[in-house]
């Protein structure tokens, strides 16, 4: 049986990574495993910045965003070379196994290192939602509260004035967060990657809506990377509907913060799942959760599994809005 266990956070960071370190640690510790913190993610383990961790290592973590490991890109990991180098820091502290937070990209370099015999466990670590294998990655509630929060505040001063504002939320090629918070927030209108609008029809359908109610204000989400130039979208919006139009980019504010209570829940159920699997000597595979149940995928199988576009919802927000 393994004896020892190694950690690390990568790619973007996301609220309640802690907790999913927590919970590898304290559930490691319990089963009598060294639990080993490897700080900066992949380039991290190639360098072999790598820490003996134990239970006061993670006291108090459980409220604080970000993540304490740090985290990091290292492009040159998709090459054996260098990961044979991240292979034999961990043999000189006889790390046999890994656990790896992070998103799809963190997913493959964990799934080579398991093909090159360190059987790796990887947790959805990003608040994207972009990892078809489970309904929720550890994150995206917070961020998506975050956005709700932002929106809250923008829609009174929106409210007050009768206008128009142009939200750009995060997702990185996925919609969840803008499809989420624009039902959350009852957005007039949600504009995202899977479910994109010709700017023709957002103007006509701005226009009708003020023509129809001068005393009418809309918000409008939209998905980062969607309109590149947001400003001369707005001003366009604001020409051509008759709407005083603004803009905001919530930016990285989305990004920290203490994670939710599901965020929490959800990393500590994943995390201590992940130290479970690696005790029964599996590697190469992904937590999800499907249905409210801790679950695991191949992480090949993971990463070519669709997306849900979430047509049905798409279909409530028209029938609330309607
Ligand atoms: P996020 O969704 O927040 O962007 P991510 O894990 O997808 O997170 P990436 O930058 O795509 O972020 O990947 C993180 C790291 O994983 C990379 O910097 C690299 O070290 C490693 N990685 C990515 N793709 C591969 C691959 N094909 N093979 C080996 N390692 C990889």
């Amino acid at each position: 049986m393994i004896q020892k266990i190694g950690i690390l956070t990568s790619g973007g960071d996301s609220p309640g990574m802690n907790n999913a370190i927590r919970a590898v640690v304290r559930a490691g510790l319990r089963y009598g495993l060294e639990v080993y913190g490897i700080y900066d993610g992949y380039r991290g383990l190639v360098e072999g910045n790598i820490v003996k961790m134990d239970r006061k290592s993670v006291s108090d973590i459980v409220n604080r965003g970000g993540t304490i490991l740090r985290t990091a890109r290292l492009r040159e990991f998709k090459e054996p070379e260098v990961r044979m180098k991240g292979i034999e820091q961990l043999k000189k502290y006889g790390i046999e196994a890994l656990v790896v937070i992070g998103g799809d990209g963190s997913y493959m370099g964990a799934k080579k290192l398991t093909e090159m015999g360190i059987n790796c466990i990887g947790l959805p670590g990003t608040i994207d939602n972009d990892i078809a294998s489970t309904d929720y990655t550890i994150g995206f509630d917070t961020c998506l509260n975050t956005i709700c929060d932002c929106v809250d505040k923008i829609r009174d001063t929106t409210e007050s004035h009768s206008r128009c504002s142009i939200i750009e939320v995060m997702g990185n090629h996925c919609g969840d967060l803008a499809l989420y918070s624009g039902l959350a927030e009852g957005a007039e209108m949600i504009i995202t990657p899977d479910h994109p609008i010709p700017e023709e029809e957002i103007m006509k359908t701005l226009r009708t809506m003020r023509e129809k109610d001068e005393n009418k204000r809309a918000i409008v989400l939209v998905s980062e990377k969607l309109f590149p130039d947001l400003k001369a979208f707005a001003e366009r919006v604001g020409r051509e509907t008759g709407f005083d139009t603004r803009y905001d980019v919530l930016g990285h504010v989305q990004r920290g913060g203490a994670p939710s209570a599901f965020d929490r829940i959800l990393a500590a159920r994943m995390g201590a799942y992940a130290v479970d699997c690696l005790l029964d000597g599996k590697g190469g595979l992904c937590i999800g959760l499907v249905n409210n149940k801790i679950v695991s995928y191949d992480i090949y199988e993971a990463l070519a599994l669709p997306r849900d576009k979430h047509v049905s919802m798409l279909r409530l927000i028209d029938i609330l809005n309607g």
